[in-house]
């Protein structure tokens, strides 16, 4: 599914050296090769970029700089990972669901104003697999029911939302507070966990810097009750040299994504991942809709091909969440979802050659039953 260490060989070198620099300067926390590789984000997303532990820890911390109040609902989707509506849960706010959209696998603008109340605080849009969700229509609500976007980036850091006007941002930059995360799988992966926020907006950003260092103020004076989650100089020292290669890695995703459509176009059976005129899309996933899935996973399986199901159960009927009362059926489309979808290998290194041998199986498995 994804290939860390083959895409290190390309830049071993490099990594090597700048992970050396860390141990020899000792700078390992809120020094150093941290201060610069934040940096660098910032330029590259033109916005302020405060580093965490991870992503679930950026969600988190995001969330506590907003200053709600237990109760206060937050309108997101059941279609995602876990750590989304966890965190929530963990401050006591209500996660509240919205469907998604069945092409997009994104937040649907319809449902979420659907669910909108006198108690909801926030929406949390989660841009699936390398997509921005809908925005606009996002930020049009914020607007009129007073209420914070906090967008879920950590699947698609390097994607541009494109406004109606033409203009572009980074995702992730585009609501109050973004969220990403440096799991070695994401789009910009790290060797070990870590994590990013990021905000426009100044004053946030210092309330953000805060929570992520036990709330403090100066050295030794606490104004707010806060967290520990930092990213390690290591981590930063590799996420800096990945950078410098970072368009050139999302082209090579967006490379092979163009060959899977190419090949895969004239099989009726699959559902093609949808592209929209409101985003690129980096594939931190490419994923495929099939009746036929479980069938198809299998078969791959058999000739040495992994294909994974992101995800295979939506939150709102998971055991943890039983609390919010859900039943089957609630959220029709996400529910469907995790019953066709199909991601396919993606990553940087992906040979023509095991492309082909991917997409010639796939046709297979298809002509094989028609
Ligand atoms: C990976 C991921 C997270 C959490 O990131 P971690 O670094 O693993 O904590 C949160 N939300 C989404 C959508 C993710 O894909």
């Amino acid at each position: 599914m994804c290939d860390t260490y083959g895409q290190y060989l390309t830049m071993k070198a490099e990594i090597d050296a700048a992970m050396q620099e860390v141990i020899k300067s000792t700078r390992f926390i809120k020094s150093g090769k941290v201060l610069e590789f934040e940096n660098e984000l910032s330029n590259y997303l033109q916005t302020n970029v405060i580093s965490c532990g991870n992503g679930t820890d950026a969600l988190q911390i995001a969330f506590m700089a907003l200053g709600l109040q237990p109760g206060d609902e937050v309108i997101t989707t059941p279609f995602t990972f876990i750590a989304t509506v966890e965190v929530l849960a963990l401050l006591g706010l209500k996660p509240v669901f919205a469907d998604v959209n069945p092409s997009t696998f994104n937040l649907d603008e319809k449902e979420v104003e659907k669910v909108v109340t006198s108690k909801t605080k926030a929406i949390l849009p989660v841009h699936l697999f390398g997509q921005c969700t809908h925005l606009e229509p996002m930020l049009d609500l914020a607007e009129k029911y007073n209420l914070f976007v906090v967008e879920d980036a950590c699947q698609a850091l390097g994607t541009d939302y494109i406004f109606n006007d033409g203009t572009q941002k980074k995702a992730g930059t585009v609501g109050h507070i973004g969220c990403n995360s440096f799991f070695p799988s994401k789009n910009l992966g790290a060797f070990g966990d870590g994590g990013a926020v990021f905000t426009n907006d100044e004053k946030l950003a210092t309330v953000i810097r805060s929570i992520a260092n036990h709330g403090m103020k100066a050295k030794y004076q606490y104004e707010r009750v806060g967290v520990n989650s930092r990213l390690d100089s290591i981590q930063a020292a590799v996420l800096s040299v990945k950078l410098k290669y970072f368009e050139k890695h999302i082209k090579a995703r967006q490379k092979a994504a163009a060959w899977y459509d190419e090949q895969m176009k004239g099989i009726e059976e699959i559902q093609l991942p949808q592209r929209v005129n409101y985003s690129t899309h980096t594939f931190h996933q490419y994923t495929i809709q099939t009746s036929r899935r479980n069938e198809l996973q299998q078969f791959l399986k058999g000739r040495g091909i992994p294909a994974m199901v992101y995800y295979p159960g939506v939150i709102h009927l998971q055991e943890a969440y039983q609390y919010l009362g859900h039943k089957k059926g609630d959220f029709p489309v996400s529910e469907q979802l995790t019953e066709t979808v199909l991601s396919l290998p993606m990553h940087t290194e992906l040979t023509g050659e095991q492309l082909e041998y991917i997409t010639s199986n796939i046709k297979e498995f298809f002509k094989g039953r028609n």
